[in-house]
């Protein structure tokens, strides 16, 4: 069965075309329409994106025939308190996608973009939403909830919603096998370290806490993102620095974490490299990011009473030994051998394509 899997960001759209049949899990297809909207840009908007991915597909030879794709996944970033589950795709899903892009302004209206690109040039193809933020719908709420006047849950909707769901699930999937133990077996603490980064507890396959919140703000010290902070210091900042709403949420979101904190780069590589030549505020930023790392794994170990493995993943994840060793070190002191660390590569792509094809695999039998 060949399954179309579409990740629309802002300005790009990644695909790729898998083929599941015989457990294989061939990627037949793949490719990114970059710099959509932009002066010159092929694409003037998502629906022209994918229309240039269509002819991709065809020039690469993925299909020869669009009507040979069984169906298409599309990652969506926010499902609100409403999808707990993948969805097929109809207009009341649509309505729902578009109120949540209330909570995720940046992401749901370009997810949708992609939608009804998709409806207009693939309208005989079944199409299944798949959301970030579905995995941890299974947290409870003294997890979810913040410690406001419950008016504001109540009327916005506020609480943690958790993102990287997807990641988390497929690394807990990997991990179980790796570890030959069912996923109700297992105790799991899964740590997404990519430019954005979250860790994520996982109880016998279900998500029970996780680092990021009501946005991807919170949390762990990220490539740009503050992640956690004393929210007087932001009224603090705002006052003494005389700055706006929208030029604060600039400074948590694009010029703090390890940027902010090396003056040097967002990226791990360039911080790592800066901090073996001596580099203080490198070293800074690396010792503050693995502290939070740290911190994180400790508090998850208690929640979830013992873990069975701590797994990494996400370009920094599966690429920095110090930072696993660092973890493995206090593991021993703490557990013994008992708790496995685990480096698993993640493919958010896979995954929502195996979840797609798990929505519509008893229609097309
Ligand atoms: P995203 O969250 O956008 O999917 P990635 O998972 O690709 O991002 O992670 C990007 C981050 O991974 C960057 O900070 C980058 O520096 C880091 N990274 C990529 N390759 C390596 C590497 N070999 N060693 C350390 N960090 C790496």
């Amino acid at each position: 069965m060949k399954i179309l899997v579409i990740n629309c960001g802002s300005s790009s759209i990644k695909y790729k075309l898998f083929d599941l049949d015989n457990n294989q899990n061939n990627i037949i297809a793949k490719g990114l329409i970059e710099r959509i909207g932009e002066p010159k840009a092929l694409a003037r908007d998502h629906s022209q994106g994918i229309k240039i991915l269509i002819s991709d597909i065809l020039n690469k030879g993925g299909v020869k025939d669009l009507n040979e794709i069984s169906v298409i996944g599309h990652r969506v970033v926010h499902g609100g308190e409403t999808f707990l589950k993948p969805q097929l795709i109809n207009a009341e899903v649509i309505r729902k996608i578009r109120k949540y892009a209330q909570l995720a302004p940046l992401h749901n209206p370009v997810n949708l973009a992609g939608i009804i690109g998709c409806r207009r040039f693939f309208s005989r193809i079944p199409q299944v939403a798949i959301f970030d933020t579905a995995f941890h719908q299974s947290i409870p709420e003294e997890a979810y909830m913040y410690a406001l006047p419950k008016r504001y849950y109540k009327k916005y909707k506020l609480r943690k919603y958790g993102f990287h769901g997807t990641s988390h699930q497929f690394i807990a999937r990997q991990a179980s096998k790796l570890l030959g133990k069912p996923l109700n077996k297992l105790k799991l603490i899964t740590c997404h370290l990519g430019n954005g980064c979250s860790i994520t507890a996982i109880d016998k396959g279900k998500s029970i806490d996780t680092s990021m919140g009501f946005t991807p703000l919170e949390g762990l010290m990220m490539g740009t993102r503050c992640g956690d902070i004393d929210v007087a210091a932001v009224f603090y900042i705002m006052k003494n620095e005389g700055l706006s709403l929208l030029e604060m949420d600039n400074v948590l979101n694009r010029k703090s974490g390890l940027l902010g904190i090396s003056g040097i780069s967002n990226d791990f590589r360039v911080i790592r490299k800066f901090r073996k030549s001596g580099n203080l505020s490198a070293n800074l930023a690396w010792k503050m990011f693995v502290y939070r790392i740290k911190k994180y794994i400790g508090a998850y170990y208690f929640i979830l009473g013992g873990v069975d493995a701590v797994c990494f993943t996400g370009g920094i994840g599966e690429n920095s030994p110090g930072i696993v060793n660092a973890i493995k070190q206090v593991l021993v002191k703490i557990s013994g051998k008992e708790t496995k660390v685990l480096v698993i590569p993640t493919d958010e792509e896979l995954m929502i394509a195996k979840l797609t094809y798990k929505v519509v695999k008893k229609k097309l039998k």
